[in-house]
């Protein structure tokens, strides 16, 4: 494969800092996907270089007010002793403005866990802490087309990336959620062709979006693959990508958002 110097991935290190925020706004996108304005000063110097990017979430324990949050130590977080840990989950910054200092989370509601929990009841006025990004792999724009693929965790970095992709680029989506009514629109400039699947369809967990990335043709010329989402199917998705369509494994990233029946799992798939 020619190797353009354009096309390659780059990883990008920022100083390891931890935020408290305060909620502005909530609104239910969907039945099930959840945005929440964040606000404070702590972001004047916020860094997302990439969709890709991700959060550590700090939630406050039942009852309090504001959640513990570590200090920056030279080795990560640092917790004052006698400080219970927080409970930590990764998030997608789906948007960002420094001029107003805010910050968008899009949580993907879910039966049972903390995050979702907590995103059910979010109300303006409270606190949720955040750490990082630490790093951003900043994937080009400039490939001939992209694939994006992933479930309702992959949502807001989905839509960010059709949101910065320049336009006239060719993506396509492939996207599986629970049935029609967790669809969102995409504001996008990119040349996209869209492919929504439901589990309402097919019955098990990946296994429509499996079929959909099978189905899909890739075109001729430089293409880079992006997948976030449930453990099993990411990795089904990953070995027919590469095994079986022959995707050069640099032009894949393929992520671990979740994995069915363990909280708060995140791999980036290799061999
Ligand atoms: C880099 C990265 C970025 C992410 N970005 C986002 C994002 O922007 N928005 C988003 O919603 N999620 C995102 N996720 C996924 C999110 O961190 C997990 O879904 C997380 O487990 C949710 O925490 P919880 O407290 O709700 O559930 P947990 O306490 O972690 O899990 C409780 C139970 O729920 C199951 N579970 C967890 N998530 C889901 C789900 N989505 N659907 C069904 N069952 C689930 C678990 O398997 C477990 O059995 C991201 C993950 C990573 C690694």
């Amino acid at each position: 494969m020619q190797n353009r110097s354009d096309l390659a991935v780059t990883r990008v290190r920022h100083p390891l800092k931890f935020r408290l925020l305060q909620v502005t706004q909530v609104r239910h996108l969907t039945p099930h996907l959840t945005r929440v304005t964040l606000t404070g000063d702590d972001l004047h110097d916020f860094e997302s270089a990439s969709f890709d990017d991700h959060v550590k979430v700090f939630f406050p324990a039942p009852g309090a007010d504001k959640p513990v949050i570590p200090q920056a130590g030279p080795d990560g977080p640092v917790f004052a002793e006698g400080d219970a840990r927080p409970v930590a989950r990764d998030f997608t910054p789906r948007r960002y403005d420094r001029a107003t200092r805010e910050l968008d989370l899009e949580f993907a509601m879910h039966e049972a866990g903390p995050a979702a929990e907590w995103a059910a009841r979010a109300q303006p006025g409270q606190y949720l802490g955040i750490g990082g990004p630490r790093g951003s792999m900043v994937i080009p724009t400039g490939f001939d087309w992209h694939v994006l693929i992933g479930d309702d965790t992959a949502l807001p970095a989905i839509a960010r990336r059709l949101e910065e992709l320049p336009k006239g680029t060719r993506v396509a989506t492939l996207i599986e959620v629970g049935d029609p009514s967790a669809r969102i629109e995409f504001a996008t400039e990119a040349n996209v062709y869209s492919e929504w699947r439901y589990r309402s369809e097919t019955g098990g967990r990946g296994v429509a979006l499996l079929q959909a990335v099978r189905e899909t043709w890739l075109p001729d010329g430089e293409g880079y693959v992006w997948a976030a989402g449930e453990a099993a199917t990411m990795r089904a998705v990953r070995y027919h990508l590469v095994n079986e369509r022959g995707i050069d494994k640099a032009r894949i990233r393929a992520a671990s958002y979740w994995k069915q029946g363990a909280v708060a799992v995140h791999e980036t798939l290799d061999d």
